[in-house]
């Protein structure tokens, strides 16, 4: 197999949501575990909803994810490529003008459900002789766009859902341009996959039956080419089951971002939810490479819930390399950032809940002492620096033979002095990084 090209093709008409995300990872998973290429083509051909800073804020949120385009193509700018092949759609007799209005499409759809037909486009287009199309344009009518579709069975082996098929006899005729001169969607899309060597497309289910009008197209367009193979996955729910929508923002990919959700843990929640790979914790996002045949036929449902465990438990195994940077944001730095990762990683749920360690071990926090003479003589029994790994352990031994504690009683009171809380990291860890002088203040 030749290297792959696949492409994310979201419409800057919001920001993308949890289920977006799914989409541009398994395209991105597909190609680069193939040493492949990824291009983001944004669907921007609805200039009054498609916006700039939307555009934009998703290759934010792509790039948070790990998800970085080889390539990024607007259609916007491409409307040229799309002028010639409504021309050669035109010459092959595959394009018709149509003058309904939507009210007009509506009552004629509702007349054939009422004689129990399918409520299939009737062509009527078709039929109009240029005189006819005089007349309705001196109405002041103005004419979209449908492409004449063949009444055949269209078969494609989808990679993900297996052998499928749509009888396209049952379809309209789609709208390629509306009255407006805008394009939709189905053209433009089928003109650039070819333009740009698309070898695979990979979708929501959503885009079954569009497959099928659009491998029409291909045809119609491109027939000396093999048209790309599809894979179409199930989509995301949430955890009531409500569909996701850019437009609503629930579980955008900032929001989920702001809240402290790990890329790691959200691109992984995103890639295995509803597939027969079980979710678990990854280090880095190649290890989610996924073979899509194991995508399930269901609906996907995400849970919240589920997420914020997944991004502690992430936390909880991630190496000091892989977050050095972000730590650097939150203040810590230098020579002992390492140490005070590991040992406090397992004690966080989000990446921010290090602040809270950086002040107990780095700078001045309120101990508590509950035991005034306890701690004094574990202050006495404080052994000389330098400190290390045992120091916790030399000491404590010391103690438990010069007071007799044992248990909660020998470690809590000390605890509760050393770092004002009653429960955290391992001590043994934190004592070398809070220091001796900064311990002896702290017992009082
Ligand atoms: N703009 C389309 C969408 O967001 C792209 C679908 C496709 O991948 O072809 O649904």
């Amino acid at each position: 197999m030749t290297a792959p090209i696949v492409r994310f093709a979201p419409s800057p008409t919001g920001r993308i949501h949890i289920g977006n995300a799914r989409t541009a990872l398994y395209n991105w998973l597909f190609a680069k575990s193939r040493g492949g290429r990824f291009i983001l083509r944004f669907d921007d051909t609805d200039l009054a909803r498609s916006r700039r800073e939307f555009a934009d804020a998703i290759e934010v949120d792509l790039r948070w994810l790990g998800v970085e385009p080889d390539v990024i193509v607007r259609q916007s700018e491409r409307f040229a490529l799309y002028g010639a092949a409504m021309d050669r759609l035109r010459a092959a007799n595959r394009l018709y003008a149509c003058y309904e209005t939507q009210e007009e499409l509506d009552r004629k759809r509702k007349r054939q459900l009422g004689r129990g037909l399918p409520p299939v486009y009737d062509r009527a287009g078709l039929a109009l002789t240029a005189d006819d199309r005089a007349r309705l344009e001196a109405e002041g009518r103005k004419p979209h766009w449908r492409f004449l579709l063949d009444r055949e069975v269209v078969a494609w082996d989808d990679l993900s859902r297996g052998s499928s098929r749509i009888d396209c006899a049952s379809l309209s005729d789609p709208v390629l341009v509306r009255e407006d001169g805008a394009y939709l969607y189905t053209l433009p899309s089928v003109v650039d996959d070819i333009d740009l060597g698309v070898t695979h497309v990979i979708r929501g289910e959503d885009h079954v039956t569009n497959t099928a009008v659009q491998l029409q197209l291909f045809k119609a367009l491109a027939p000396e080419r093999a048209p790309p193979q599809f894979a179409h996955h199930n989509l995301l729910a949430t955890a009531s089951g409500e569909g996701l929508s850019k437009r609503t923002g629930s579980l955008s990919i900032s929001s989920l971002r702001e809240q402290g959700m790990e890329a790691l843990a959200v691109a992984a929640l995103a890639v295995l939810t509803g597939t027969s790979d079980s979710v678990r914790v990854v280090a880095a996002l190649d290890e989610l490479a996924l073979d899509l045949s194991h995508v399930s036929h269901t609906a996907a449902k995400f849970d919240e819930a589920d997420l914020a465990a997944l991004t502690a438990r992430t936390l909880h195994g991630l190496p000091f390399a892989a977050v050095a940077a972000r730590l650097v944001a939150l203040g810590v730095e230098g020579a002992h950032a390492e140490a005070f990762w590991l040992a406090v990683r397992g004690n966080i749920e989000t990446l921010a809940g290090v602040s809270e360690w950086r002040a107990v071990v780095f700078d001045e926090i309120e101990p508590v002492r509950e035991d005034a003479d306890y701690l004094r003589e574990a202050a006495a029994a404080l052994p000389p620096e330098p400190w290390g790994a045992d120091t916790w352990r030399i000491w404590t031994e010391a103690l438990k033979a010069r007071t007799g504690r044992k248990g909660r009683a020998l470690f809590h009171p000390l605890r509760l002095a050393l770092t004002g809380r009653d429960k955290g990291p391992e001590l043994a860890a934190l004592l070398p990084l809070i220091g001796r002088e900064k311990a002896l203040a702290r017992l009082g």
